[in-house]
């Protein structure tokens, strides 16, 4: 079938949950995909960064072929060593002691809004202290507790009444959270770089003043490394630019290479309160996810991809900076760490994208004007300079 052929048939029978384009992947190789009617793609979205090691990477293929002719799922009633070894590579590079592992970035946030609160409740005695601080612009997932959780009314719009106990005050703004903490607030959950927002990146010492106030009023803080974790800024963890830790950490996006995965990190004495019976997945970290989170992980750790991103993320944001030059009547900003780059422009962005899809460019534009970089790590000076050229001839013909 080509691809009219089948957005026909979506069109009568899936969901209307998406503005889908009128593209139709069906084979990928790294920074390339390809559709239905073979028309090749650079691919600067990358499964909105999840793809991060690029598209159908020799050593996750090999994982998760190897371990779906072994076993692929068991259930959590048994100990499943992949998702153990995946724990201790997890824990070992990071400051957790304990994970738990389910399947999407909401499904994260969900056993860290659980966690914080049985912890808070374990630890104070007080059934009403629950109240978690969110930030506005913050994306932290469709289902109604992480809906509830998020900053952005379109994503709130129609489900109410929403989970109790979320507060939400502007991003990077220390005296806003400071004033919205009060007796019955136990955690602040928080992007360390805002990723669906419009990558929004806090000052320097914002997350530190963060960290401080939640040690002085003995809150937890949740960082949700979804879409900014595994390597995507250049550290594997984004909040190593920062100098702090968190006390619980969500990841899931690129942590096993385009297999759904999630999962909920945090230091032992806070764990502690998640006991056989209070949270649970029936496939949350399966063999099969998990050996291909494992090849992912073990891969960006030894083949030098965090030095790379670096590299390659300063190439593109200068390349980018000189399109600024060039279209500044379009261009407001540029902005990024590693290959989490955003390009803020004076106008909606949506049609640059259309043009960006005729011309063979995947391309992503989040918060209406922002458009997101977020290529695989493993994507070439060529390639980068290939998705500047393409732009460039976009912006020439926009730009009257
Ligand atoms: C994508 C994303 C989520 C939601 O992840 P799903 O796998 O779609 O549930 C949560 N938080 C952040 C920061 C994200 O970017």
């Amino acid at each position: 079938m080509n691809s009219a052929q089948w957005i026909e048939k979506s069109d009568r029978c899936i969901m209307k949950t998406y503005g889908r384009y009128p593209i139709v992947p069906v084979r990928g190789e790294g920074c390339r995909l390809w559709d239905a009617d073979g028309k090749e793609y650079l691919d600067f979205l990358a499964g909105v960064a999840v793809n991060n090691l690029g598209h159908c990477h020799p050593r996750v293929v090999k994982a998760i072929q190897e371990q779906a002719a072994t076993l692929i799922h068991c259930s959590n009633y048994y100990q499943i060593p992949q998702q153990i070894e995946l724990a201790e590579l997890l824990c070992s590079h990071s400051f957790a002691d304990r994970a738990f592992f389910c399947n999407s970035g909401a499904e994260a946030n969900e056993a860290a809004i659980k966690l914080a609160r049985k912890h808070s409740r374990d630890t104070t005695g007080k059934p009403e202290r629950y109240g978690i601080i969110t930030a506005a612009e913050s994306f932290h997932g469709r289902t109604m507790a992480t809906v509830s959780a998020t900053g952005q009314e379109k994503v709130q719009r129609f489900f109410d009444p929403l989970l109790h106990g979320f507060t939400h005050v502007p991003f990077n703004d220390i005296a806003a959270m400071a004033s919205a903490i009060d007796d019955n607030t136990c955690a602040v959950m928080l992007e360390p770089i805002q990723g669906e927002g419009g990558v929004n990146i806090p000052d320097a010492t914002y997350l530190q003043q963060v960290r401080e106030l939640c040690d002085r009023h003995n809150l937890l803080l949740i960082l949700d490394e979804v879409q900014v974790g595994m390597g995507r800024t250049g550290k594997l963890f984004a909040h190593e630019h920062f100098g702090i830790t968190p006390d619980i950490m969500t990841l899931a996006k690129a942590l096993a290479g385009g297999a759904p995965i999630g999962t909920m990190l945090a230091r032992e004495e806070i764990a502690r309160a998640f006991v056989p019976g209070t949270h649970g997945s029936t496939f949350g970290g399966n063999p099969l996810v998990c050996a291909a989170a494992l090849a992912t992980v073990r891969t960006i750790l030894e083949e030098g991809i965090l030095n790379r991103t670096e590299e390659m993320g300063e190439y593109l944001l200068g390349e980018l900076e000189g399109v600024a030059a060039k279209f500044p009547k379009l261009v407001k900003n540029v902005r990024g760490i590693g290959l989490m780059v955003g390009m803020g422009l004076q106008i909606p962005g949506g049609d640059i994208v259309k043009k960006g899809h005729e011309l063979g460019l995947l391309l992503n534009v989040t918060h209406d004007t922002v458009l997101r970089f977020v290529p695989p790590l493993t994507v070439s000076k060529a390639e980068v300079d290939a998705m500047i050229a393409i732009l460039e001839s976009i912006f020439a013909e926009v730009e009257i």
